[in-house]
């Protein structure tokens, strides 16, 4: 017990990088990855003359080629905690366009192939609920909100665009967002209809502006409450499944009005979450949660006993060499 309280926190985070493939039609002469070497991925900085070069190391790097299965094999064990009792995290991170909501979700045309971490994790939760059915019962339900420009909305909310939401993180309940809607289900089959739901909601919102989802975080809670059949113990976790808003730097010279506030709420969220997570890893006694809403929101699922993951998306293009090294960056510091 108490080895496990002093445990590493270190060993909690862990960060992937994941390259997204060349689309059809691209031109896929010259990309921005040198070379992939198990956890290392050297990026040609200057593609110009093929000179600079620069390597990042993470937990594990996915190349253009790897499949989603894949890019879920380690993902697993983390479901397996939720179901004992343990809060998860996993995000998605990257420029706009560079996979994210391709890892999380999938592509538009979904084959059973092509899904992603949602529901996959879903699938095995489940599963691993079912094997367990003799020493447990487990009720399983899901929130799915979203932040935009630091308001909180329920994407599940039975009349569409629904009204801002407070956080009060209520270690009572273990819900974060009390009033946001909370769906019981007991199948995979039902958690895609809700994300299906959550996605037309996302989308009623986005009608002044386009492709809002690329400048939202949006988040899926799945809780999971669990009855030990012989003790009587409850035990609670809970997996966030985010997708984050595109962390492309927007040129403050080129963007005005609600485009520029909108950037500025992402930039100063994004760098929070980054401020979290690495003062975590560097286990910091001050952990600064409250400088945006969404590490506001994860409070409970960050740092502790939780694991977090996180799936950080580069594009190939040499166009995007300078945001990929942003990001690269971003993911380092908090690896
Ligand atoms: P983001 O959510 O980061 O904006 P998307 O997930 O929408 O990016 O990906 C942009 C495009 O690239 C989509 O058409 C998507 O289907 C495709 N794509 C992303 N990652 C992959 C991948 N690993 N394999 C094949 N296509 C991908
Ligand atoms: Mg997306």
């Amino acid at each position: 017990k108490l080895y496990n309280q002093v445990q590493d926190l270190k060993g909690n985070i862990r960060v992937y990088c994941r390259v997204r493939p060349f689309l059809p039609g691209q031109s896929s002469y010259l990309s921005t990855v040198d070379h992939i070497e198990e956890g290392t991925i050297t990026i040609n900085t200057s593609t110009k003359n093929g000179k600079g070069r620069k390597s990042f190391n993470f937990n594990k790097v996915f190349g253009p080629s790897a499949t989603q299965e894949e890019v879920f094999s380690d993902t697993r064990p983390l479901v397996r905690s939720v179901l004992d009792g343990y809060n998860v995290c996993i995000f998605a991170y990257g420029q706009t366009g560079s996979g994210k909501t391709y890892t999380m979700t999938g592509p538009k045309d979904l084959t059973e192939n092509s899904q992603g971490v949602n529901y996959r994790a879903l699938g095995d939760l489940f599963l691993i609920a079912e094997q367990r059915k003799d020493t447990f019962f487990y009720d399983v339900s899901v929130q799915m909100i979203e932040i935009y420009n630091e308001q909180v909305r329920d994407l599940l909310a039975s009349d569409g665009l629904s009204k801002r939401l407070e956080i009060r993180n209520s270690s009572h309940t273990g819900l974060s967002v009390p009033d946001a809607s909370l769906v019981h289900v007991s199948s995979t089959s039902d958690v895609i209809d809700l994300m299906n739901l959550g996605q037309r909601n996302r989308a009623v919102g986005a009608t002044a502006l386009n492709d809002r989802s690329s400048r939202s975080h949006s988040c899926l809670t799945v809780h999971v409450q669990g009855r030990d059949l012989t003790s009587g113990n409850i035990l609670r976790g809970c997996m966030h499944l985010v997708d984050l808003a595109g962390s492309e730097r927007v040129d403050k010279s080129e963007v005005t009005g609600d485009r520029l506030k909108e950037a500025q709420h992402i930039n100063k969220s994004l760098s929070a979450l980054g401020d979290v997570i690495s003062s975590l890893a560097q286990k910091n006694s001050h952990v600064p949660y409250r400088n945006s809403k969404l590490t506001q929101l994860l409070q409970d699922s960050l740092g502790g006993q939780a694991k977090t993951l996180m799936f950080v998306h580069i594009s190939p293009e040499p166009d995007a060499v300078g945001e990929t090294i942003s990001t690269l960056k971003f993911a380092e510091r908090v690896a």
